[in-house]
Parts: structure tokens; sequence; C-alpha cells
């Protein structure tokens, strides 16, 4: 049996802190896993500018409840699972993720979660576990499951590398160029295209 590991923002819904960026005005909250390598870092940088402009959770999901998967990723991932079991890796939290995976149709989703003050602030993050993504393609190996992996960015990387088959989809010019171990793919239908070639049964489109 396959099964297939997804990231989730820049694949199949738009990236959130970049939409929070344009809502808001705030250029900073713009800097994504795409720029930065350390998510840690990246998530302690989201978490003073939020403090900065005294900005709450409630402020993100309202961006967030206007967003829309990515257009044809709903095709997509019905495409996907009639193939193969599906199963999100993300490193958003479940805090943000619940209403576009609402417009998802609910696949499983493996993430992080917030903690928050008593202002409704987000005062921490809480990660899963260390380096998930990959933990989670090693425990699905543990099963005897092969896995095919398919993520944009710096933050895909290890789960790509562990995975029986790695793809970058809709990747940036300096991640493809570092990665050039990775199958890539631009379109939805590339994609597809991907995880029929890494499949190792015969699947037919
Ligand atoms: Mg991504």
């Amino acid at each position: 049996m396959e099964i297939a590991c997804l990231d989730l923002e820049g694949v199949l819904i738009p990236e959130i802190w970049v939409a929070f960026a344009n809502k808001t005005g705030i250029e900073g909250f713009a800097k994504t896993t795409r720029d930065v390598q350390d998510y840690d870092a990246l998530m302690r940088y989201r978490l003073n500018l939020l403090s900065e402009h005294n900005l709450t959770l409630s402020e993100i999901k309202e961006v967030i409840e206007t967003l829309k998967p990515l257009e044809g990723a709903i095709d997509f991932t019905n495409w996907l699972r009639e193939r193969f079991q599906l199963v999100i890796l993300s490193d958003t939290f479940y805090e943000f993720a619940q209403p576009l995976m609402r417009k998802l149709g609910y696949p499983t989703l493996l993430c992080h979660t917030l903690i928050l003050n008593k202002f409704g602030m987000i005062s921490d993050y809480k990660l899963r576990q260390a380096n998930h993504k990959r933990q989670a393609i090693l425990s699905l190996k543990s099963l005897y499951f092969r896995t095919i992996a398919a993520g944009d960015s710096y933050n895909d990387i290890s789960m790509l590398g562990e995975a029986d088959s790695g793809i970058l989809f809709s990747a940036p010019d300096n991640v493809k160029k570092e990665f050039p171990q990775f199958q890539t793919a631009g379109t939805y239908s590339e994609l597809k295209k991907e995880f029929l070639n890494a499949s190792s049964r015969s699947l037919r489109i």
C-alpha cells in the first residue's frame, strides 16, 4: 500500500502568513519557509511582530476565513484519494487550518498547536514533535507503507528525502537548484504524472 504525503501551504492552499501580510500591510509577515530555513527563528520573528502590533489569533483567523484552496487543489486531492491514502503533513497550526480543511473535505492533517494568553494573543507554539514531517514518514515506513511525498519549500526537504519518492511542487528556483535530486512539478497535472511515475503500482489517470 502507498501513502501520499502532502505539504499544505503553497501546495493546496495559499501561504497563510503572506495573506496576513497583504491584509495588514505589515511586510514582515510575508517571510515564509521559502525564505527562512530555521522554522523556530521564523516563528519567533512572527510572534514578536504580532505582539509588537498587538494582533490576536482572531484577527489572523478572519483573514484565513477569506482564503480558498488553490485553483485545482480540490480536484487534485480527489484524484489522489482515489489512488492513494492521503495524509497532510504541515508546519501550520490546527487553530489556523480548520476552516481550510473544511473546504478540502477534511483530509487527515498532522500539524502543530498554538499557545494563547488570556488576551487571545499567540504567546507561543508547540511543535507536535521535532522534525515531524520526517518522523511521520519514518513511522509510516515502519508500518511497511511506501510513501510518496510532495512539498514546496525548505521545511519539506527532510520529508522528501526520507520518502520513497520526493517531489518538489511549485517550488521556487533557489530550492529546486539546491535540491536537484528531487523530481519537480509546476502544475497539478504534472504532479499527477509524478505521483503515477513514483507509484510502484500501475495506476491509470
Ligand atoms: Mg509549503
